[in-house]
């Protein structure tokens, strides 16, 4: 077995697939009563998400597209069947340009099929972090400290506190910071 990780995180490695609950999502007996209309209340979230992730109708259509289209067909289904939007530059794969952020984002080449997105985007087509939020935060000035550990975090007046081990030093390194942000401890992200 394989296995290793890069600064990206999942989004290295991700399938790409951004799909958006529908109606019926907020309207599940578990939830729908948290707010009284926060459907319209994330709305702009996930305006936000869409620009930022490069959010695209995959435009290809392939064999396997097909079989879906027929199976669903067969079922009854039809109108469930339909493009997927996805975090991919659907561009053309032999120019690079900065299509999602005016200039301030990296340059990037267009999807060219090879169906790799689970080990990884050599192309550079698929929007990883590192293609979006990362690239413009070091613009900022953040510094990206890759292959460390982090052992804990602790708060001291204002700022956190993050005790972090380096691979290959031994000491202990501490980074104060005014917040952290905690990835999200996948769990069905898969929003159907
Ligand atoms: C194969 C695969 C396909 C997927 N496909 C899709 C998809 O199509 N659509 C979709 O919506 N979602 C998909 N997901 C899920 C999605 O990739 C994740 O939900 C998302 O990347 C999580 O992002 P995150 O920033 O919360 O955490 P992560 O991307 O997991 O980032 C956490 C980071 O923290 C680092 N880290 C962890 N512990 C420490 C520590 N102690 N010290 C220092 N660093 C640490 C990790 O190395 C990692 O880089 C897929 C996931 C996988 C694995
Ligand atoms: S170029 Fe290959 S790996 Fe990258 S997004 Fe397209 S199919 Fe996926």
């Amino acid at each position: 077995m394989v296995h290793g990780v890069g600064v990206g995180g999942g989004s290295l490695v991700y399938a790409a697939v951004l799909l958006e609950p529908k109606a019926s999502f907020y309207q599940a007996p578990a939830w729908r009563d948290l707010h009284s209309d926060w459907q319209r209340e994330l709305a702009p979230h996930y305006q936000r998400a869409r620009q930022m992730l490069g959010a695209s109708v995959n435009p290809y259509v392939g064999l396997q597209d097909d079989w879906l289209q027929q199976t669903a067909a067969q079922l009854g289904r039809a109108d469930s069947y339909g493009p997927v939007t996805q975090g991919i530059y659907f561009g053309a794969p032999e120019v690079a340009v900065d299509p999602f952020f005016a200039g301030q984002g990296p340059l990037r080449q267009g999807c060219s099929r090879c169906g790799n997105c689970i080990s990884g985007c050599a192309q550079g087509a698929k929007n990883s972090l590192d293609k979006n939020y990362l690239h413009l935060a070091r613009q900022l000035g953040v510094q990206v400290i890759s292959e460390a550990r982090v052992s804990h975090l602790s708060r001291k007046g204002e700022h956190y506190h993050v005790h972090l081990q380096r691979r290959g030093m031994g000491a202990v390194v501490l980074v104060i910071v005014m917040a952290v942000l905690l990835p999200i401890i996948q769990m069905n992200s898969f929003v159907k």
